[in-house]
């Protein structure tokens, strides 16, 4: 039989995928589905079947995705967010919030999905009647979060059809004025894709308007912040002054510092404060 494998590794795909000119359509897709039994299946390709894709914390076995929101594509989104009442919901993380969203998104501000289902339906906990549009950014979250809204009482719920991905492509293509203003924050390596060109986030260290998503040089760091290329010059992209001093050590040296430090979920760390380190929670470095 034959046996599938790779036969070039991923930085050489990545490095020939970077240097080509051919013309290339990203597609993502997903469907919640309930599955009984997946019986007898390939033999080499896995599939896995996960309980939960997003971490949502819902233990109600009265919740149902079989009731979710309507959908709206981008030009009823546009129509919708023309009424004064209606009120839109960013679903996403305060980093994908902070450098682009609907113009008057509502920012539920919490840490994770899980607790921000709950929070969002407590902070609309007045506003059963109301329009509510929610959008993330491929669709998924808030396929998910609509569904919970209905589960809790709110009448007309709407989520954005395949996220401010789509949205951005079908006011683009059908001429529409886009109602997204800002960066649509992605995790390829670009970090983020223009979708107008204003410019609403400041930069972490000095203050200006920026909204370019860097990670800190420091391996030992690599805390995600916004950074104006005048501060990616002062601080050699490095987040402080302690981080700098340590990206600029021999790598022998570097090494030796970062042992013992576990980063573990500090790069994509999605706490608004975590996201302005002060030279005090540099501490760890020195
Ligand atoms: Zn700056
Ligand atoms: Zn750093």
């Amino acid at each position: 039989m034959t046996v599938l494998h790779n036969r070039i590794s991923q930085a050489e795909l990545k490095k020939l995928l970077y240097e080509e000119t051919e013309h290339r359509t990203t597609i993502s897709f997903y469907q919640y589905f309930p599955v009984d039994d997946d019986g007898r299946s390939f033999w080499v390709l896995k599939i896995k079947v996960r309980e939960k894709i997003v971490a949502d914390g819902i233990d109600d076995p009265g919740f149902s995705m079989q009731n979710k929101g309507s959908y709206v594509n981008a030009e009823q989104m546009n129509e919708l967010l023309q009424q004064d009442d209606t009120i839109v919901i960013d679903m996403r993380n305060h980093y994908e919030y902070e450098v682009g969203h609907f113009k008057k998104a509502i920012e539920i501000p919490s840490d994770t999905f899980r607790e921000q289902l709950p929070m969002a339906v407590d902070m609309m906990k007045d506003k059963k009647d109301k329009n509510i549009i929610m959008y993330c950014t491929g669709g998924i979250r808030c396929e998910k979060a609509s569904a919970y809204m209905l589960h809790h009482g709110f009448n007309h719920v709407y989520h954005l059809e395949g996220g401010i991905i789509n949205y951005a492509r079908e006011a683009k293509a059908a001429g529409l004025e886009t109602k997204f203003i800002g960066k649509n924050f992605v995790f390829d390596d670009r970090l983020g894709e223009r979708i107008t060109e204003d410019i609403i986030a400041k930069c972490h260290q000095c203050g200006k308007p920026a909204d370019t998503h860097t990670n800190c040089k420091n391996d030992g760091c690599h805390l995600l912040f916004i950074q104006c290329d005048d501060c990616a010059k002062q601080y050699d992209g490095c987040c402080t002054v302690e981080c700098q001093t340590v990206y600029n050590l021999p790598l022998e040296q570097q090494v030796e510092l970062r042992k013992g430090i576990d980063k573990g979920m500090m790069v994509f760390n999605k706490s608004k404060k975590r996201l302005r380190p002060t030279i005090a929670e540099k501490k760890s470095y020195k």
